[in-house]
């Protein structure tokens, strides 16, 4: 008998979306572990490497026993790196329950899935890259807000994705950096550039997660 294909995962978790378009929303966190991207501020460090290994039968008795406390929520695939696996089949399931299915992803990585909503937030340690075939599919953008993050970047990010709202998020949720946030998010005004927002954290003001 073949091994049943599993996935490492962080955490699952139901929580509300806490950032961008859909901030408020019931959602379920999926948090798939392993990210080679290695930003040196990443707020979720322990997803690098403390992965377990579930089925995607385990997942969804996870799934589904929180759906049971919270039947409208939605299911965003998040990381680490959700594209780093191959969550064909995770997807599959999930989409044959009817979840809308949301991801958070660096867009570095590409997979042709049927998922709803993509939140795709460029970092600067890899040059900002956006893989090809996700600009068509991004629904929204999220930015850190760091001196790498230049009024250059914004342009280039906004060109190729003309209508869709680009959230600025400061790189720590501190006096100073929201300061930073809001002073960049000026000089953008300033330069007449589309379709940019001061982004926030939900969870920071509830306390949750
Ligand atoms: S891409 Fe996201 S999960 Fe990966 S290191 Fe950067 S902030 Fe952390």
């Amino acid at each position: 008998m073949p091994e049943p294909h599993t996935l490492a995962i962080s955490e699952i978790f139901g929580s509300a979306q806490g950032e961008g378009s859909r901030c408020g929303v019931p959602s379920i966190f999926i948090r798939l572990a392993g990210c080679r991207v290695r930003c040196p501020y990443c707020d979720t460090r322990k997803a690098w490497s403390d992965g377990k290994a579930m089925t995607i039968d385990e997942i969804a008795g996870e799934v589904l026993r929180l759906r049971k406390r919270s039947p409208q929520s939605q299911i965003v695939l998040t990381g680490g790196e959700p594209l780093e696996q191959d969550v064909t089949d995770l997807v599959a399931y999930l989409r044959q329950k009817k979840f809308f299915i949301a991801i958070e992803t660096s867009g570095l990585y590409f997979r042709d899935l049927p998922i709803d909503w993509w939140t795709v937030s460029p970092k600067d340690v890899a040059g900002f890259r956006i893989h090809p075939r996700v600009i068509p599919e991004m629904d929204e953008v999220k930015l850190i807000v760091n001196r790498n993050l230049t009024l250059a970047v914004i342009r280039r990010i906004t060109r190729r994705a003309a209508e869709i709202p680009v959230f600025l998020q400061p790189q720590f949720f501190n006096r100073s950096k929201y300061r930073q946030t809001l002073r960049f998010f000026e000089e953008i005004q300033q330069a007449g550039i589309k379709n940019v927002r001061l982004g926030f954290q939900l969870q920071a003001l509830y306390g949750i997660r």
